[in-house]
């Protein structure tokens, strides 16, 4: 039997710098190993997914702000994903600069939970 050595490289983490998600990643990039063509839209840290049998498969954890370099994860609380990355706070300090579309389903997304706090 194989004994793990101290030469296997150690696990890099992902960890979003809004909500404290942690995640082991396998991959940073646009272009995943192992993957059938796949290109993605961004630079993201990619891990496989741990409950599919398929090597083909698997998840984007998160990516960087495109503006302050933030890592994010893609959750929708955390980030946004419009032609770029853009982690929450970029978002809401340059929400004007949004679509007015982006900017109501924000407002909608608020309001939301807002009702779920209270
Ligand atoms: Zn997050
Ligand atoms: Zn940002």
């Amino acid at each position: 039997m194989m004994e793990q050595t101290t030469s296997e490289t150690p696990q890099k983490t992902f960890t979003c710098q809004l909500c404290d998600l942690s995640s082991p990643y396998s991959y940073y990039g646009q272009k995943p190993p192992n993957t059938r063509a796949i290109v993605l839209l961004e630079e993201c840290f990619v891990t496989k997914d741990p409950f599919s049998p398929d090597k083909d498969k698997f998840l984007v954890l998160g990516s960087t702000c495109s503006l302050c370099n933030t890592r994010v994860c893609v959750g929708s609380d955390c980030s946004l994903f419009y032609t770029k990355r853009f982690c929450m706070q970029c978002v809401n300090k340059h929400l004007d600069q949004f679509p007015h579309q982006i900017q109501a389903e924000l407002a909608k997304k608020k309001q939301i939970s807002k009702a779920a706090v209270s």
